[in-house]
């Protein structure tokens, strides 16, 4: 079989050809998150030939993971593998003639520059705002186009961003919205729903590496109520923003990072989060959502939550999290993402 011939039924497609197949083979992708967007990006990409797809991930597979993240088995969660690993092994088996390249690490802005500024497409498969703000800094900096996606519930959307050509996402979203925002781990999330929306995303970012046009629009979808919506954005740009316009990249910047301080709490099995923008956070709303998931007992001043027997996540008034049952500021962070959002 030549290298071609497993491709044979995209090669027919008349937008990508052989020519087009060639390019896909020639590239290179980041994929930042291996979780349910993540997993089905990868897949597809992988399966399509992209030459080379880096997956970058911090997390361990857990049970609950299985009903939506697609590379995962029973296996890697009671090993508690980390994702990007066990995705990799997974890819591997898939199409042995490409180069996925797991990496596991938080994207931060200590790496975010070393890890995707080579590709030629980054794609967001994370689920917090923070990280796409990284993601838009060093692809407005570096010019390359990115695949914003996320889901929530029943509801998804997706986006194209083309630096020098679009609107970046801070043109959309001057600043970081506020935390204590709707996550998986607290309103739940449908599988067919990540499903569409990475399938989406590695469409998109398809088009983008065979040099096709992309959607101008942030799609947005709601598969319950099956309703969906297309924004044109492609007139959103804002030429104070910033990003693409003033070139200022507060995100890999130690000074102007809008991150949240994580410390642990000398002597004691608990680690502190600050958030740098403080505000006001809403406890009672806060104790609501959470009381769906875990314990939850509030006051006036704080709320505390104990998603399970080991972990307590202490939340005040001014946003600051205490988070007991670990020193560890991968797992806290990772913990910090899961229930308050970021
Ligand atoms: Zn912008």
């Amino acid at each position: 079989m030549s290298d071609l011939a497993r491709y044979s039924r995209q090669i027919l497609f008349a937008g990508i050809g052989e020519t087009g197949q060639q390019a896909l083979m020639q590239s290179r992708v980041a994929v930042v998150g291996a979780g349910a967007l993540g997993t089905v990006i990868s897949n597809h990409l992988v399966r399509s030939g992209v030459g080379y797809v880096r997956l970058i991930d911090r997390d361990l597979v857990e049970l609950s993971n299985l009903q939506r993240q697609t590379l995962f088995d029973e296996g890697d969660a009671q090993f508690n593998l980390p994702k990007a690993a066990a995705a990799q092994k997974r890819l591997n088996e898939i199409n042995s003639t490409v180069t996925v390249d797991a990496v596991i690490a938080d994207l931060n802005l200590d790496n975010a520059e070393e890890l995707i500024n080579r590709m030629d497409v980054i794609v967001d498969g994370t689920d917090n705002f923070m990280t796409r703000f990284l993601i838009n800094d060093v692809a407005v900096k570096y010019g390359i186009p990115w695949v914003h996606g996320a889901a929530v519930s029943s509801r998804g959307m997706f986006a194209v961003f083309k630096p020098g050509i679009t609107p970046c996402y801070r043109c959309l979203y001057p600043q970081v919205p506020a935390g204590m925002g709707e996550t998986c781990d607290t309103v739940g999330v449908l599988s067919p729903l990540t499903d569409i929306i990475g399938s989406y995303q590695a469409m998109e970012t398809i088009k983008l590496l065979v040099g096709h046009d992309t959607t101008p629009n942030l799609e947005q979808i709601d598969i319950w109520d099956h309703v969906s919506l297309q924004m044109d954005i492609s007139k959103g740009k804002n030429p104070n923003c910033r990003a693409c316009g003033k070139r200022e990249f507060d995100f890999l910047n130690r000074a102007s990072a809008p991150q949240e301080t994580y410390s642990t709490l000398c002597g004691r099995d608990t680690v502190q989060v600050n958030p740098r923008n403080k505000r006001e956070l809403d406890l009672k709303a806060a104790a609501e959502n959470l009381k769906k998931i875990g314990k939850v007992a509030a006051n006036d001043f704080l709320v505390r939550f104990s998603p399970d027997e080991d972990i307590t996540i202490v939340l005040f008034k001014d946003a600051r999290v205490l988070i007991h049952g670990t020193n560890d500021l991968a797992k806290a962070k990772s913990l910090y993402s899961k229930y308050i959002g970021n």
